[in-house]
């Protein structure tokens, strides 16, 4: 059976990430066991950016300052039994100081409660590595910047709907995935649109749930913009599926979501 390695050293690696072996890709594949290999004890210790001894051991990526700069401005070195917590788009751990009134943090998803550090550090999520850093994994869903990819399954969840929506908007404005989430932003701070998951759109968020409020405005907007003269026959002549919008069958049965409209609401209940 294929074996995932995980190996966790600080001591030998130039900065304290979780690394893992050229095996990673089985990992997607198989359940098979997964082996976490330990330097012992202090190389098990979660060292963040704001732990004493990060800078020395990580200098060549850190940058020179000693102390990390924190987004909020604030001056902060973790104690020696400093508890952590994990960003969930780096792995790199970020001191947990729920409950420090000093903290100014905003670490928490206001929607499914994981912790990102993108808005904790000065240089952000992924910002001390080399390459790319993580495009925006937490942030005000105003500000969230989306990409072309997060369009796939954008209505419903459901490939076909979310196909004839990317085709009928192509030659407007809003075929770019950043142009329609501030306009369907504006429509909604104008009354005309409703926010499901989001208190507003300052509440920060991490993308994964981001993306689930985007989709719920772009069904919106597909029902307020697209009317039937954009589309073509064969898709306004179909049938409308009882279930509607809600039906789960058009996620799974691809024959089914291309034969019945799903832009609409429920009108079976049992
Ligand atoms: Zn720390
Ligand atoms: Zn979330
Ligand atoms: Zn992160
Ligand atoms: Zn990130
Ligand atoms: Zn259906």
């Amino acid at each position: 059976m294929a074996r995932s390695v995980l190996v966790f050293s600080p001591n030998s690696l130039p900065d304290p990430i979780v690394y893992l072996s050229e095996e990673r890709t089985s990992i997607g594949r198989s359940p098979g066991p997964c082996i976490f290999r330990f330097g012992g004890a202090e190389a098990a210790r979660f060292l963040c950016r704001s732990c004493p001894g990060y800078g020395a051991q990580a200098n060549a990526r850190y940058r020179g300052a000693n102390v990390a700069q924190l987004a909020s401005g604030e001056q902060y070195r973790c104690k020696p039994n400093q508890n952590h917590v994990l960003c969930q788009c780096c792995l790199e751990p970020i001191p947990d100081r729920r409950g420090d009134p000093n903290a100014h943090l905003v670490v928490k998803c206001h929607i499914c409660s994981r912790t990102f550090c993108d808005q904790y550090w000065a240089a952000g999520c992924d910002g001390l590595r080399a390459g790319p850093r993580c495009s925006s994994c937490f942030s005000k869903f105003k500000d969230m910047n989306f990409d072309a990819r997060d369009m796939d399954g954008i209505i419903l969840n459901n490939v076909f709907e979310s196909d004839i929506f990317k085709t009928a908007i192509r030659d407007t404005a809003e075929s770019d995935i950043n142009v329609l989430l501030s306009t369907c932003l504006k429509r909604a701070s104008d009354g005309l649109f409703k926010l499901k998951y989001v208190e507003s759109a300052d509440t920060v968020v991490c993308k994964d749930c981001a993306r689930k409020e985007l989709s719920e405005l772009a069904y919106q907007f597909r029902v307020s913009d697209v009317p039937n003269d954009r589309l073509p026959r064969e898709v306004t002549s179909r049938d409308a599926c009882w279930w509607g919008r809600n039906c789960t069958t058009q996620r799974k049965n691809p024959d089914h979501a291309r034969r019945l409209n799903h832009v609409c609401e429920q009108t079976r209940r049992h």
